[in-house]
């Protein structure tokens, strides 16, 4: 059974007696909620909270513009839907599962439970905002220069603990000055777009893809070595020589260089990098569109 209801910041029609009732329960959920402005561990702790007064088995938590799906608990097979809005801005989706059907009095008191969650759920949603935006390259949406060190730190302890291989492909669009002084910075941006979307679909989910600036991006490939990284970016190579850009009535097409070399023990994020970067030179030197291997 599914049920479906919206509940939004003026919701709020529960009479007094209700409230009262539940005072103690949403008195403490309020403080509870004040302790984190981290989306997975508001959700549980909602739950963990609302556990106290209605029994269920899990909770999912879904906004399809931020990209969010979060699951706390178990499916099982009845729920109830929540759309979250405040004044008519839209926070997501909230799904309570368990076995049995909710019944009118569970419900009302989820409703009660909800509408002290609104406000906190919205400021946790701009604070991951906040902190996706400080990870992103603005115009194509990849991780920017500034994230590289705090990830790569982290595949190097992965990478260590699983005794496994971490590449490095340094990729440098060619003649990308000639593009933009050809067809206007505008179809420049939009090759940017469209060659990082090219470079998306070709690699596999867990890649990091960062744009270091202009028309340069590094991209970490855990799990591979030399070998496998070599694989990968000659499918890049020919990815992006075959794809054809299109800006206004516009159409041109462009290639990349790529330097890529494997992660050594102990090899520090400038080592690492200033390697592929001198794999890289090689092939801008030896007539572009190539991959060199360091
Ligand atoms: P090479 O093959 O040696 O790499 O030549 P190149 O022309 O690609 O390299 P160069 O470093 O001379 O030029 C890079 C150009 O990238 C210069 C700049 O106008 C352009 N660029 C940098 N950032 C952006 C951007 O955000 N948008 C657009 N449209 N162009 C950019
Ligand atoms: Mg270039
Ligand atoms: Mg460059």
């Amino acid at each position: 059974m599914e049920l479906k209801k919206t509940i939004n910041s003026r919701s709020n029609d529960t009479s007094v007696s209700q409230k009262l009732k539940q005072q103690d329960a949403i008195n403490h959920l309020i403080s509870a909620l004040q302790t984190t402005i981290i989306l997975d561990e508001l959700v549980p702790l909602f739950s963990n909270e609302l556990l106290k007064a209605v029994d269920h088995s899990g909770v999912i938590f879904e906004n399809p513009e931020l990209g969010i799906v979060f699951q706390h608990g178990s499916r099982t097979n009845h729920s109830c839907e929540y759309s979250l809005t405040i004044e008519n801005n839209s926070l997501g989706k909230l799904t309570f599962m368990r076995r049995q059907r909710f019944t009118e009095s569970e419900l009302n008191t989820i409703e009660q439970f909800l509408s002290v969650l609104l406000y906190p759920l919205k400021n946790t949603l701009l604070y991951s905002q906040a902190i996706q935006f400080a990870h992103t390259d603005p115009l194509t949406g990849v991780l920017n220069r500034s994230t590289l060190r705090s990830v790569f730190q982290k595949e190097v302890s992965l990478t260590k603990r699983h005794h496994s291989d971490l590449s490095l492909i340094m990729l440098d669009l060619d003649f990308f000055k000639t593009v933009n002084d050809r067809y206007g910075h505008c179809a420049g941006d939009t090759a940017l777009k469209d060659v990082t979307q090219c470079i998306e679909k070709t690699l596999r989910e867990s890649d990091y893809i960062f744009r270091l600036g202009g028309e340069e991006f590094a991209i970490l490939l855990n799990d591979t070595d030399l070998k496998g990284a070599e694989l990968i970016a000659e499918r890049l190579r020919t990815a992006i020589e075959s794809l054809s850009i299109l800006h206004d009535d516009t159409q041109f097409q462009l290639t990349a260089s790529m330097g890529i070399t494997q992660y050594k023990e102990n090899d520090s994020l400038g080592v690492i990098m200033s390697r592929s970067d001198n794999a890289l030179y090689k092939a801008k030197d030896s007539g572009r569109n190539k991959v060199v291997c360091a």
